[in-house]
Parts: structure tokens; sequence; C-alpha cells
């Protein structure tokens, strides 16, 4: 009791800083500001609670809360950010039309804070950050252009490789907005998903050589029962690509298979896959325009895990990690009736998904 009423009393001078925005559930403040999150922060440190955070560009699925379960497991509060971070879209990419839901997103952490307020020993949502640009960059949005300037935190070459090869701003847009959301939350533990494999080796590699004290924690990655990985982006695909979209986790699906029947050189692992892709792509081509949905391979990988350097033979002590992606191109002949995905099929989606190979003895 007493807690809640500190607590309270904080968020009271808190309730200026939600304009526009109420705290949606008895437990749950949504804030804007830094000041005031950091002193409900301290509020709950002097009470010698644990913070999990999970940071998020919205548009939730059940990807984004698996982590707030997983959170919620092993932290009192959860904080949640919500928050489209513009430096790590290239100038040529979907930053303007990255879905926002923050209404619905909303909703749903209120659903599942209820849920976990009837699970025993489980820790509630009891902060979401939804801050704008100006919170996130006081002095100077960033610019996205590579040589841009900016207050930027690089890590590389982990940040080159992979994603970073086609994507060459987005891991410093990144790692310079996951530190900025460390700072302000200075959570015990972080959340993030197995989904973005770079991302979590990034994060890592960023929390060991800035000495930040917070434990990184990885969730499973969450899929479609046809093994496509939920993304935020799949609401573009519209059904002629959703269908053809599961190719890039079977593509890694048979890969692993050819290691897991013990196959271990790149060729004999990333041939398996390669056959998978390929087939896929000429069976499409053979289609009508209005029928048929294509897409470029990017890149499959078979890389080291710890460096993400590409490997000639999976190193049976460390495993390795399998990953891909690829565009959906938008649409042909688009057809009356059918179901074209927000964007009317236009937008080209890019999908990425990874499978960790395991170490063998
Ligand atoms: P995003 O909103 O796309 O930046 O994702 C926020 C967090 O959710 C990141 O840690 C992602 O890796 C994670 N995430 C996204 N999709 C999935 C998924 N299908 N399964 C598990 N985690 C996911």
């Amino acid at each position: 009791m007493a807690f809640r009423a500190r607590v309270l009393s904080g968020s009271q001078c808190l309730s200026r800083s939600v304009r526009g925005y109420s705290a949606f559930a008895s437990n749950t403040t949504v804030f804007k500001d830094v000041p005031p999150l950091r002193a409900y922060r301290n509020e709950l440190l002097k009470q010698d609670r644990t913070v999990g955070l999970v940071p998020t560009m919205g548009a939730l699925h059940e990807g984004h809360t698996s982590l707030v379960r997983m959170a919620a497991a092993e932290n009192t509060d959860v904080f949640v950010s919500i928050y489209v971070n513009p430096t790590q879209f290239g100038v040529n990419e979907d930053f303007a039309s990255y879905p926002q839901t923050l209404e619905s997103d909303l909703k749903m952490l209120q659903t599942i804070d209820r849920e976990l307020a009837s699970t025993r020993g489980s820790g509630r949502i009891s902060a979401i950050f939804a801050p704008n640009g100006k919170t996130m960059y006081p002095t100077l949005l960033p610019s996205s252009e590579i040589d841009g300037q900016g207050s930027f935190v690089t890590i590389t070459p982990l940040a080159t490789l992979l994603e970073g090869a086609t994507r060459p701003v987005f891991f410093r847009g990144v790692a310079t907005v996951c530190t900025k959301l460390f700072n302000i939350c200075t959570p015990d533990r972080v959340y993030f998903g197995q989904k973005d494999v770079q991302q979590t080796i990034i994060i890592r590699r960023m929390v060991k050589d800035f000495h930040i004290g917070t434990e990184v924690r990885i969730g499973a990655t969450k899929r479609e029962e046809d093994g496509l990985a939920l993304s935020s982006r799949n609401v573009y695909l519209g059904a002629r690509r959703r269908a053809v979209g599961t190719v890039l986790s079977q593509t890694l699906m048979a890969a692993e298979s050819a290691y897991l029947k013990g196959h271990t050189s790149r060729s004999e692992v990333l041939g398996a896959a390669e056959a998978i892709w390929m087939d896929t792509l000429k069976r499409q081509k053979k289609l009508q325009p209005s029928q048929r949905a294509l897409f470029e391979v990017i890149y499959v990988s078979l890389a080291d895990p710890d460096t993400l350097e590409e490997i000639d033979v999976v190193d049976e002590t460390k495993g390795a990690v399998l990953s891909g992606a690829i565009k959906m191109l938008p649409i042909e002949d688009p057809q009356p009736r059918e179901e074209k995905g927000q964007g009317d099929g236009k937008v080209p989606v890019r999908l990425i998904d990874n499978i960790l190979l395991p170490p063998r003895a």
C-alpha cells in the first residue's frame, strides 16, 4: 500500500506529461517525457523492485507480447517503450509508412496487464514510454544519411554485416536509440526477440563494450502456424505475397535439417537452402502476373554465432547462425477482389528470419 501511495503521488506530478493519454489501468502510466519516468524509476529502485524493459516500435503482435510476458515473469515491473525510431531507417526506406497503431497497442497491453494481475508471482506492466522525436533526440534529429551528423552509437564491424550490408544506417540507429532507452529506464533486464538475431548480438556487444548495467534476455521467435515469423510489416503482404512469404522459413528449415543430418560444410548447408528458394521462385515465375508473387533474395547466410562473419564449415562446438532476408516485390496486375494488404500490395516488404544451429558435442 505504501508503495502504491508513493507512486501515485509521483504520477500526479507526471500527469501533465501524459497529455493525450491517461493512466489506462490503475497499475500503468503512459509517459511521454524523461524526467517523470526517471522519477518513477527511482521510486521503484527505492522499493527494491526490478524493471524489465521491452523496447518496441509499436504495431504490437504476439512476438512483442511474448517478450512482455517473459519480462513480467522475471521482474516486478515491466516497461514497454513504443517509438518508431527514424534514425534506423535509411533515406529510401519505409519510415513514413511504418504502421503506427498506438491506441490499439495500448489496449493490447492493457489486456495483457489484466492477465498478469491474475497470474501469481507475475510482475505488471507499470510504465509505457511513448516519447516523441524531440524527447528522444533533444538537440538535433540526426540525419539518416550514412555520413550524417548527430550523436550516434556505432558497433562495428557487426553493424556492417548481413542486414547492415544493405541497410548501412540501420544498426547505428538501433544502437543509438537503445542506448538512450537504457539510459532513461535503467532497466535491470532488457528483452529482445530472437527474430532479429543480429540485433540481439549487437545489443549484447554494446552492453558489454559500454559496461551498461543491464542483463540482455532473448525470447524465442513467434511464428504463424505455417512458419512465417510474426512481424509488424506483415500487414503489407496481402494474401498472395503472404502465401509465398513462407519461402524464407522453409529455406532456413531446409538448411537446418541438412545440419541436423550431420552436414557442416557451407555448400551442403546453404545448398539445401538454395534448392528451396530457387524452386519456389521458378514456380512463381511460371504463373500469370495476376497470380504470382515474386521476391528477391537479399542474403542467405551461414555465420559464426559471435562475430556473424560468414563461415565455410560449422564449428560443431559453437554451432552457427543461419539467417536470411528476402524482399517481397509489389504485386503485379492486382485483381479487384484480391486481398492486397495495407498499401494495396504496392509496398515492397522485407522479411527476415533466422535459425540457430545448436552446438553438438
Ligand atoms: P520491433 O517493434 O520490430 O522493433 O520489435 C521489438 C522487439 O520485438 C524486438 O526485440 C524484436 O526482435 C521482437 N520481435 C519482433 N517480432 C518478433 C517475433 N516474431 N518473435 C519474437 N520477437 C519478435
